[in-house]
């Protein structure tokens, strides 16, 4: 009969099922089960009435205020940082996890000030991989050494990398990455090991990972050497644009009512008996010093947390272990197809990889101990270093020549230490996962460690810290952690086909310097303005770098800056005026490193954009010459750290 063994094996299913439901087991594994199932999905897409059923802080629940349209300026935030009495809460440090800690604060409803030494994401978290993961590599040291807490991780990040690419979809991206198996055992190694990734990320995971032959591998990824290829695993991961996600979460945390100032740095912290009350901050444009009062103070200062810990307490055990990491860019024939390469072990047991981030090659990375420098430097040496590890694993030559820019990272690892001895005794130890949370004698709050992907669980900690040990002052917040589901300024419509819409609705103003011939006969110079569309190119690199804001900056585009700042770059004249006047950009390295990635892609097209940007700041900001000359010399100074030296 036909399809009779179909109908045999559904029948035999279906009577497994009943003898399996009325078994008591069978009942108590399905419903427990199906329990455990809508616990996670409440967890991870808390309705409110959930949170105010079953929520820390059920009993206070409130409505979020809108954001603000326009994020004030940072005058207007220096006269609030300067007038204000007292702030509940002061963050040191506008990096990923200081950023991340305003926005988790303010958006509980408490008074927050932050104050960044130099602009948002000028540290560690504009100098990262970009890569927004759970981490392969502890996934094997957990397989390896049966190691809980490394899994424990991998759970946490994953998790994390979910609510990440939530919050800024415009700012992240899923990203295939290739992993070349050259040994018959690899193959089966790397398929296992990023199947149960991907089992691990469950609902988060953004696509299966899965095996892929040396023929198709070589059409996907032609320059791959194909000798002793035995195929390729593809597995995904989240991407990001590190900086502009960094100073989104400061303008975010503005936009909901925070005090966050850009180039006012801590000097010294205010004590009030024994405890940290605030700090002496220095305006570093003008040199002003003043009092920044408040209830309590973290300390988010990545690689230099030791150095604030120096301020509060004498001699501090040391927190913090700096590693150096550099990274290179290379043209866009080293990503092709838009996939990465990751080889997780080299012979000399280092990870080597090249992946696409905006329209180039990003390449690393090294590993090495450091000093701990506001501009850490990347030489020669480490260039060759990426360059020679990567080279087996191609079949066209990676030459010096191909490197557009070099660019090294402090990384902040973070080890445990002794707290005050009444602290601990209250306290079970505040050590969570990779990050370290530290609490002084005064009470002074020290986050650092942990990676970009955990910044927000990193925020969540520390703000529950302050919480738990200073209820009494600070007192309940108005609501709970809101930071899984709130979307980052420009990130509240997830859509890509938006930048379709902003493509159709804009054009840009374009100028063009023509020779013409007077009535005399002589040529002289004069310059024509026309229209030109605003072009794919250029409507997706709005839409990636400002999301929903995109129609304001291609609306400036349209009025008169509708130049590129660069030919061979989407960047456009407008990104200057829009990030001089609403993104608190304010000197040139601002604008040519944070609010655009110019100074990381490519180190000569920095420089000679580098004019254009100081005479647009120069008529927004009213800047004299004196000052054009100083941004000059200071963006120079910079870009040489945008490139490698000889040691
Ligand atoms: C090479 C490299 C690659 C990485 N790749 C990845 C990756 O792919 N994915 C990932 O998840 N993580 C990655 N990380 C880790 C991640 O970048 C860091 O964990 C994260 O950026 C640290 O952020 P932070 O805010 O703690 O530190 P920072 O970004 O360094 O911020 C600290 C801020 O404090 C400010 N500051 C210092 N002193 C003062 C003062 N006195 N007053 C006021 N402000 C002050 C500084 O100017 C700085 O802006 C990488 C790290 C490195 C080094």
């Amino acid at each position: 009969m036909p399809g009779f063994e179909n109908w045999w094996l559904i029948e035999r299913t279906r009577q497994r099922v009943k003898y399996f439901w009325r078994a008591p087991l069978g009942k108590i594994i399905v419903i427990g089960g199906a329990a455990l199932g809508i616990r996670q999905y409440l967890k991870d897409y808390t309705p409110k009435w959930y949170k105010n059923t079953f929520g820390n802080y059920r009993h206070i629940f409130t409505e979020l205020p809108p954001l603000l349209s326009d994020v004030p300026t940072r005058d207007d935030q220096l006269k609030t940082l300067k007038s204000e009495q007292e702030y509940d809460i002061l963050v040191i440090g506008g990096g990923a996890t200081g950023s991340g800690i305003a926005l988790d604060a303010t958006t509980r409803g408490y008074k927050v000030a932050l104050v960044e030494r130099d602009d948002f994401g000028s540290g560690t978290s504009s100098r990262s991989t970009k890569l927004i993961h759970g981490g392969v590599r502890y996934l094997e040291r957990a397989a390896l050494h049966l190691d809980k807490q490394a899994l424990a991780l991998v759970y946490d990040a994953l998790r994390e990398r979910k609510y990440f690419m939530r919050v800024a979809p415009h700012l992240t991206n899923p990203l295939a990455i290739m992993t070349p198996c050259y040994k018959f055992w690899e193959v089966p190694y790397y398929w296992a090991g990023l199947k149960a990734y991907d089992l691990l990320a469950g609902s988060s995971s953004l696509q299966s990972s899965y095996f892929v032959s040396k023929s198709k591998s070589l059409k996907e990824f032609p320059i791959l050497e194909k000798e002793g290829l035995k195929g390729t695993v593809v597995y995904y991961d989240g991407q990001m644009d590190d900086a502009r996600v960094n100073v989104s979460l400061a303008l975010t945390a503005a936009g909901y009512g925070a005090t966050v100032v850009n180039h006012c740095s801590v000097q010294s912290l205010i004590k009030d008996k024994e405890f940290a009350r605030g700090a002496v901050v220095r305006d570093e444009f003008t040199g002003e010093l003043f009092e920044v009062h408040s209830k309590v103070v973290i300390n988010a200062t990545g690689a230099f947390t030791d150095e604030i810990r120096a301020k509060d307490q004498e001699d501090p055990e040391k927190m913090i272990e700096p590693s150096s990491g550099v990274h290179i860019i290379l043209p866009s024939f080293f990503s092709p197809n838009n996939h990465g390469m990751i080889v997780p072990k080299t012979k000399d047991g280092r990870v080597v990889f090249m992946l696409p981030w905006k329209g180039l090659t990003l390449a690393g990375t090294t590993e090495s101990p450091t000093a701990i420098t506001q501009y850490p430097q990347p030489y020669e040496k480490d260039v060759e270093f990426i360059l020679e590890s990567l080279q087996p694993f191609l079949r066209v030559p990676v030459r010096r020549t191909d490197v557009l820019a070099a660019w090294s990272g402090i990384r902040p690892l973070a080890r445990e230490i002794n707290m005050n001895k009444t602290l601990q005794q209250r306290s079970t130890a505040e050590l969570s996962r990779d990050h370290v949370i530290h609490i002084s004698g005064s009470k002074m709050i020290s986050i650092a460690g942990g990676k970009w992907t955990t910044y927000r669980k990193m925020a969540e900690d520390a703000v529950e810290t302050a919480i738990k040990w200073n209820l009494e002052d600070i007192g309940k917040p108005k609501r709970a952690c809101q930071t899984k589901f709130l979307p980052l300024i420009g990130g509240d419509y997830p859509d890509a086909f938006f930048y379709i819409s902003v493509a159709q609705s804009f054009d840009r103003m374009r100028t063009k310097e023509k020779i013409k011939v007077g009535s005399d006969g002589k040529p002289f110079k004069t310059t024509e303005a026309f229209f030109a569309p605003l072009d794919q190119e250029i409507a997706l690199h709005l839409w990636h770098s400002y999301g929903t804001r995109a129609p304001q900056v291609a609306e400036i585009a349209q009025s008169r800056f509708g130049n590129r700042l660069h030919e061979s770059y989407p960047y456009l004249e407008a990104e200057v005026v829009y990030g001089a006047t609403k993104e608190m950009a304010c000197t040139a390295i601002d604008i040519l490193a944070r609010r655009t990635r110019l100074a990381f892609l490519d180190h000569e097209a920095a420089l000679e954009a580098a004019p254009r940007v100081i005479e647009l700041m120069s008529e927004i900001h009213h800047w004299n010459d004196e000052r054009k000359q100083l941004e000059m010399k200071r963006v120079h100074k910079f870009l040489n750290t945008m490139r490698a030296v000889p040691e």
